[in-house]
């Protein structure tokens, strides 16, 4: 069976692993720090904070940009719920815009026709990787006063105007997830160019404490902690650091690779009038984090018994991304809320295998049962 992810871990992960376990400082502290550091620099940001992953990134960025109970966050319903659940969690509430369907990424036009007085902020999400046009979202929460927050859990590695992901706008959140293309078990990072928010959200993932545990624990004389607002444990662990350092060093290796694999099945595809392809256009880099087709209304098979096809022959897919309005924990408050492009492209969407190393007869595999199902069903 041909999975449809894995991540790419080896031997000196493990090893760092092991080594920080025989420090005997196994959860946030000096590997952390440095973690933080290198990511920092590797974006291009200011400054770079871990955390336990994205979803809590996500909801410590949400805190540091005012974002309350009462107001609106615009963001796209075709997205990991995570995206949503985070605004929830400031008792906010999630305006569902439509997407750009060719890049399932957020829809500028329908984003500020949804903005209302009570709008706080866009949450731009990165969706698979591809670059959404930040500039456009950054002029249009300039124009509207609005707070900016990316949501890149996927975009690790991707580029938008040839300046990685992370270093363009205040508050940028990644996650370090296995499905994604670097990990750490679970992580997740902001990184920031604004220190009074770099310093807060210090804060907020360790309890609030004014001291950090490392400060203390190094100090020659008895410090004592103050817990100078409600925060919450959202740290990562210097295991978890030790091997997200391994993996950052591997980051723009990984990342040419999985377009590699990407490539081949670019030009596989490009003569399937059914299908329409993964577009990067100009000044936009993506990682790839998958790889999603969308079948037309023309395509000869349904969606559904491609997906069953393919696994009969061995090839795990996936639909395409969900949409949160349609969830069970979302379907109810938005039962009158219609989003015919991002409905569509949901179900119409298939995310074949990709991860390396990926053996080139597995690469060719995926090709020619996803060729074969589609033209077999053309000479029925
Ligand atoms: C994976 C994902 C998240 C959640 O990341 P975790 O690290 O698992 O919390 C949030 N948003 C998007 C768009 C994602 O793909």
């Amino acid at each position: 069976m041909i999975p449809i992810a894995k991540p790419y871990l080896t031997t000196e992960e493990a090893q760092a692993a092991y080594d920080t376990i025989l420090t005997g400082w196994i959860t946030q502290g000096p590997r952390v720090a440095e973690f933080e550091e290198k990511f920092a620099r590797y974006t291009g940001a200011k400054y770079a904070v871990a955390v336990s992953n994205c979803t809590t990134a996500l909801h410590l960025a949400m805190i540091v940009a005012g974002v309350k109970e009462g107001d609106e966050v615009i963001c796209p319903s075709m997205s990991y719920v995570a995206t949503a659940n985070s605004i929830k969690y400031v008792g906010a509430k999630p305006v569902f815009a439509e997407v750009n369907p060719k890049t399932y990424n957020l829809d500028v036009v329908d984003t500020e026709r949804k903005i209302t007085q009570k709008t706080k902020a866009i949450l731009l999400v990165h969706q698979i990787g591809m670059p959404a046009d930040i500039d456009a979202f950054k002029r249009l929460a300039d124009k509207y006063k609005l707070k900016l927050i990316e949501d890149a859990a996927c975009a690790a590695g991707s580029a938008y105007q040839n300046a990685k992901i992370g270093s363009h706008s205040e508050l940028v959140c990644f996650s370090l997830h296995p499905r994604k293309v670097i990990s750490t078990g679970d992580g997740g990072f902001i990184t920031t160019n604004r220190e009074d928010y770099y310093q807060r959200m210090k804060l907020l993932r360790q309890h609030g404490m004014s001291v950090n545990d490392r400060v203390r624990h190094e100090s020659a004389k008895v410090i004592f902690e103050d817990h100078v607002e409600v925060g919450y444990n959202y740290r990562m662990t210097d295991i978890q650091a030790a091997v997200g350092i391994k993996q950052l060093e591997k980051l723009d290796w990984i990342v040419e690779e999985r377009r590699k694999i990407a490539m081949q099945y670019h030009e596989a595809f490009s003569d399937i009038d059914f299908i329409r392809l993964p577009i990067e256009e100009d000044g936009y880099f993506t990682n790839y984090q998958s790889y999603s087709v969308y079948l037309k209304e023309n395509c000869p098979i349904s969606r559904n018994e491609l997906m069953q096809k393919m696994l009969d022959a061995g090839v795990s897919t996936r639909r395409g991304i969900m949409t949160s309005h349609r969830e069970t924990a979302y379907k109810t408050e938005y039962a009158d809320v219609s989003l015919p492009v991002s409905e569509n492209a949901c179900d119409n969407s298939i995310i074949l295998p990709l991860y390396i190393p990926m053996k080139q007869e597995d690469i060719t595999k995926v090709i020619e049962t996803f060729k074969a199902n589609i033209l077999v069903a053309v000479n029925l």
